[in-house]
Order: C-alpha cells, then sequence, then structure tokens
C-alpha cells in the first residue's frame, strides 16, 4: 500500500497519532544531531503552499508532517489517498507530555502571552511531575530579544521544544533557526497552550468525535470566522486539484 497520501501536492504520511507519538519517541531516544521538525500542516498551510515557495520548502524539509484537520483527512479519502485519521498539535503535545512524564524527558516552552506561559508551565508541573520544564519564555518578544531565547534555548538543549507562535511564524521560527535550537524535536502547536492553560475552551470529546471542531472553536472565538472561510476553499480547490 502507498506509504503517503498526496493533498494539493503535499505529501502526508498515512500515521495515526499512535503511530506519530511511536516516531517520534525514536527520535528522542536516537542520538541525532539534527533538529526533527514536525509540523502540523492544516488547510491554511496547505493552501499557502500553492503560491508560497519558501514555505512549501520549509514544510518538505521538515522531519514529519501531520494532517491537522478533519478536512484535509476527508480529502484525502474522496481523492481514494484514505489517511487513517487527524493529528493535530493539541493531541500530539498532550501525548508527548504525557510520554514524557513516563521517561523524563525535558521541554522548553515558547509562545503565548506573558500570563498563559507562566499559567501553562504551572498546570503542566502539576499534572506532569516527572518531565522537567528547562525553560519557557512568552511568544510577544521583540526582535532585539530573539537572539537572546534562541541562545539559551540553545544553551538548555531541551529534548522538545513547543513553539505556539501561531502557523506558520512557528514553522518559518524553528527552520529559521534550526541549528542553533540544539533541541531534538521542535513543533509548532498553534493555540494549544492557550488551551492547556484554560485562556481558551477545550474542545469536547463529543464535538471532536463528530469531527465538528472547527465549529466548536468558531462558537468559542467567533473572531475566526474569516479565517475559517478558507475551509470551503481548500475543500473545492483540493478536491479539483490534479496531483502530479
Ligand atoms: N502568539 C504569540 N506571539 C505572537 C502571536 C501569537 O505567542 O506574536 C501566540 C498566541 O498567544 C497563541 C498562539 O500564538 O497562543 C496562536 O494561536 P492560534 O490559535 O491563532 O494558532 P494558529 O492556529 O494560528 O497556529
Amino acid at each position: 500500500m502507498e506509504k503517503y497520501a498526496t493533498v494539493m501536492g503535499v505529501k502526508f504520511p498515512k500515521m495515526t497519532l499512535d503511530r506519530t507519538i511511536e516516531v517520534l519517541t525514536d527520535v528522542i531516544e536516537e542520538k541525532r544531531s539534527e533538529l526533527f521538525h514536525v509540523i502540523t500542516v492544516n488547510p491554511e498551510i496547505v493552501i499557502a503552499c500553492q503560491k508560497d515557495t519558501s514555505l512549501r520548502s520549509i514544510v518538505d524539509e521538515a522531519g514529519l508532517i501531520t494532517a491537522d484537520g478533519i478536512g484535509i483527512v476527508m480529502v484525502s479519502r474522496l481523492r481514494g489517498g484514505n489517511l487513517p485519521e487527524r493529528v493535530t498539535g493539541y493531541d500530539t503535545l498532550l501525548r508527548l507530555l504525557d510520554s514524557g512524564n513516563q521517561k523524563r524527558w525535558s521541554f522548553y516552552f515558547l509562545g503565548a502571552d506573558p500570563i498563559t506561559n507562566e499559567k501553562v508551565c504551572e498546570v503542566i508541573r502539576k499534572k506532569y511531575p516527572d518531565l522537567s520544564i528547562l525553560g519557557r519564555h512568552h511568544g510577544f518578544f521583540k526582535q532585539t530579544e530573539e537572539d537572546k531565547i534562541i541562545e539559551e534555548i540553545g544553551d538548555l538543549k531541551p529534548d522538545i521544544l513547543v513553539v505556539a507562535l501561531g502557523a506558520p511564524f512557528a514553522e518559518r521560527w524553528i527552520h529559521n533557526n534550526k541549528s542553533k535550537l540544539n533541541a531534538k524535536i521542535a513543533i509548532g502547536v498553534g493555540g494549544s497552550l492557550d488551551v492547556i492553560a484554560g485562556k481558551v475552551k477545550e474542545t469536547p470529546e463529543s464535538w471532536k468525535r463528530l469531527n465538528l471542531e472547527w465549529l466548536f472553536r468558531l462558537i468559542q472565538q467567533p473572531s475566526r470566522w474569516k479565517r475559517q472561510l478558507i475551509l470551503p476553499k481548500f475543500a473545492i480547490r483540493a478536491l479539483t486539484f490534479r496531483e502530479k
């Protein structure tokens, strides 16, 4: 069976969340010298990749990309690519925290507003007492502070660098600083820290099961409606796209 499903030219490995975590566990346990960049690719990124060649090469060069959103999974199924399930940044992060707690991995949390960044580390420390938080920094830093943050992360050498700076800025940031960050894995997680810290409500399981996460997020944060207009546009373009 084909190992990848292609959606608008972006090649997604056919991997479940469980398999994704196995692969990432191997990455942490192996002694690699290069940072392993994980990108959870949502429809906005797939659309942006059509015109933005620099973003496209960041996605192509990533260690692993996952299908972030039911839209991508559905399009793959309608076009015979059959991705097994959604693998979102939030779900991946929760599983990494869980494994990290069991295996005593180390983390650095970069991003979200200053209060949320502090709060999320407090919540994670309580819930996952056996993982270590080597450092943290909020995501509203000035250009002039950036080098110091990169240097700090590089000195601390976390197993996992969690970056919540918004997509695709986080993905570009990780890619551009790849050689200086000294982390084994870096992953952009969108608004996940806001959810773990309790600033934004988590989508209830029942809504997730019905694949209505997008609707729940829209109700919670109505200001996202403009961004969500991309979803029908993505569906139409992706279903009519001529894959090479
Ligand atoms: N954020 C940040 N710095 C910025 C802009 C955004 O740290 O300059 C954070 C923001 O506080 C939030 C996350 O990045 O925690 C982005 O959340 P969003 O739900 O918009 O994620 P997306 O789906 O855009 O990746």
